[in-house]
């Protein structure tokens, strides 16, 4: 197989991701000290969902007033309504609300939707929840309610992972702007196409964890880089470019992805 074609084949077998990474489970940046735990229940005090889209429809109201976010949530169970951000539990009646699927993951933490995160507030957030966690919290509620909680507790799991990793933060603040990524578009810059052939042989080639460690290293710097880069282009409302950061942001997270399933 001559030079080209032997890049070609390479880059996509990179870019297949279910059939060359099996696992999506691995990931670059640091792993969170936290656990995510499905039977987790929410804190009121630290988190804020509130009801489904479906559910709305049937119980609860909101009024937009204007430009403003103020908006009125009214508890599916005793009709008290709120102004404030929809809690877990009713201030009223405590009985458990549905989630609300136009609460996005950064409200959740009660971050400001940026890219830039200091991640010792994500995952403070994140543990103080935990934290408040308590295991009778929903033990002796409502079917529905023991429903909802784990609606919310799946929410707030897959918000923290989404958050915590780079790549799918840039991801999902893009979509939260209107910005469709395609993540498997082909990569067609020659140099790139290179680079990503060149690397593979390198993680294919080394013997040792060390060796690896290095690599990855240098794998993660890339990425850092990369993410500088999407963060000036996202900021200037240049998206054509952040698109461009995120796709070689996917590259160099998957090659983390095959580092670490080698090590
Ligand atoms: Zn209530």
């Amino acid at each position: 197989m001559n030079r080209a074609k032997k890049v070609v084949a390479s880059v996509s077998t990179l870019l297949t991701r279910r059939t060359f990474y099996p696992s999506p489970t691995f990931r670059c940046d640091p792993l969170p000290t936290v656990s995510a735990n499905s039977e987790s229940h929410w804190s009121h005090e630290s988190l804020q969902p509130s009801p489904s889209a479906q559910e709305l429809r049937f119980s609860r109201r909101r009024f937009c007033s204007g430009s403003s976010d103020k908006r009125i949530t009214v508890c599916w169970n005793c009709g008290f309504s709120s102004e404030k951000a929809a809690f877990l539990f009713c201030d009223s009646c405590r009985s458990i609300q549905p989630i609300d699927d136009s609460i996005d993951y950064f409200q959740i933490f009660g971050l400001e939707r940026k890219y830039e995160l200091d991640g010792g507030s994500l995952e403070g957030k994140y543990k103080d929840w935990q934290k408040k966690l308590h295991p009778d919290l929903v033990h002796n509620k409502s079917q529905k309610e023991r429903d909802y909680a784990a609606d919310q507790s799946a929410k707030v799991t897959e918000a923290y992972r989404t958050l915590t990793k780079r790549l799918s933060r840039a991801m999902y603040i893009m979509k939260l702007n209107g910005k469709h990524v395609n993540e498997e578009e082909t990569i067609t810059d020659p140099t790139l196409l290179m680079e990503i052939m060149e690397l593979r042989e390198s993680i294919a080639e080394a013997n040792d964890s060390k060796e690896l460690d290095q690599i990855r290293s240098q794998v993660q710097e890339k990425l850092k880089q990369w993410s500088d880069s999407f963060v000036e282009a996202f900021e200037s409302h240049r998206f054509d470019e952040a698109v461009k950061c995120i796709q070689r942001m996917t590259y160099y997270e998957r090659a983390c992805e095959e580092i670490v399933k080698k090590l």
